[in-house]
């Protein structure tokens, strides 16, 4: 991987799937101005626009397993040398595991100024939001409890009915989070030993989960 020249300010999310970090990662990179970047978009895009690697990723993202390093070292690469990147951005989705770890410490420059910050939230509450989670094509997403469509499996937006992306089916849900607990836990373990890892509790609402980390970035 080849170095990069001027990133100042990189922060690595890090959370199960389901933890918001996505929604969070977002709200920071608006506050920084800096772009967010989630591998899972970079390979949902893909998929949607059917490329070669989309329809390559299409299966394995479905059963929840990681796709292949050679794939997510060149998105992430590409993406990360790219022009509204250069200030610093934000990781959402990556690094997944160590070698991906590796991978990224390999490719940012030494003076980068790196934070992470892991958002906590129980599988039994990621069960529970994940499995109530509906999508339309396009883009709404809804949740049966806590923010369901007007209408029963219907769009409020469009119209067109709405569908459960096939990872967040429950057999899957667990699947992902044996896996996430699996290869996060070394990359944590790094975190806290070099630079530290920021903890949010993500079981909170989201402006107080949001003002937890922009506290605890700041300090
Ligand atoms: P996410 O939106 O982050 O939950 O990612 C959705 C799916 O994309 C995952 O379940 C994986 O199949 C794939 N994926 C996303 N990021 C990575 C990554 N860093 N390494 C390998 N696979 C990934």
């Amino acid at each position: 991987m080849s170095m990069i020249q001027i990133i100042k300010t990189i922060f690595i999310f890090f959370g199960p799937p389901g933890s918001g970090k996505g929604t969070q990662a977002e709200m920071v990179a608006k506050k920084y101005s800096i772009p967010r970047i989630s591998t899972g978009d970079l390979l949902r895009d893909e998929t949607k626009r059917k490329t070669k690697i989309g329809e390559e990723v299409e299966k394995i993202m479905a059963r929840g397993k990681l796709v292949p390093e050679k794939i997510i070292k060149s998105l992430i690469l590409n993406r990360i040398n790219n022009k509204d990147a250069k200030k610093g951005f934000i990781l959402d989705g990556y690094p997944r595991n160590m070698s991906q770890q590796n991978d990224l410490m390999r490719a940012i420059s030494k003076e980068a100024k790196v934070s992470a910050a892991l958002i906590n939230v129980s599988d039994k509450e990621i069960k529970n939001r994940l499995g109530g989670r509906r999508m339309c094509a396009c883009g709404a997403t809804y949740h049966l409890k806590y923010n369901p469509p007007k209408k029963k499996g219907i769009c409020d937006l469009c119209g067109n009915k709405l569908f459960i992306r096939e990872d967040d089916k429950p057999s899957v849900i667990s699947d992902r989070l044996k896996l996430y607990h699996r290869e996060i836990a070394p990359i944590l373990k790094y975190w806290k030993k070099n630079g530290g890892l920021i903890k949010i509790d993500g079981e909170q609402s989201i402006w107080a989960v949001q003002r937890g980390i922009l506290k605890k970035l700041k300090s």
